[in-house]
């Protein structure tokens, strides 16, 4: 079969199968949940390691240096709509570049501004 022909025929059985599809997948989820948690966690934690790895772990406001305590900010008004342990492999390693390390306290007094 020709590679466009083919393609299309699974196209085609995709929007004809796509309840079957659907229902494949939630019952694939519900039975692999914990695993697919614990892949989830893998890999925000791997990601999380790498961010601490190139940006730091020490406030640049403060010093804090607790690492619970530290969260990543994009200065100068850059800010993405994913946190940056949610993006793919590609997209982090271009915004960790950009990511400074405050803790949470700084973070949010860098957000809201101090109320006098
Ligand atoms: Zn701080």
């Amino acid at each position: 079969m020709h590679p466009e022909a083919s393609r299309l025929s699974v196209q085609k059985w995709k929007a004809k199968s796509k309840d079957a599809i659907s229902r494949y997948r939630k019952k694939w989820l519900a039975e692999n949940r914990e695993k697919v948690l614990l892949q989830q966690r893998r890999k925000y934690q791997e990601k999380l390691d790498f961010i601490r790895e190139v940006v730091g772990t020490v406030c640049v406001d403060c010093t804090e240096d607790r690492p619970a305590a530290i969260q990543y900010h994009h200065p100068n008004g850059r800010s993405e709509k994913k946190a940056p342990t949610l993006c793919g492999w590609e997209k982090l390693k271009e915004e960790v570049m950009h990511l400074i390390a405050i803790c949470a306290t700084c973070h949010s007094v860098r957000h809201r501004g101090e109320l006098a």
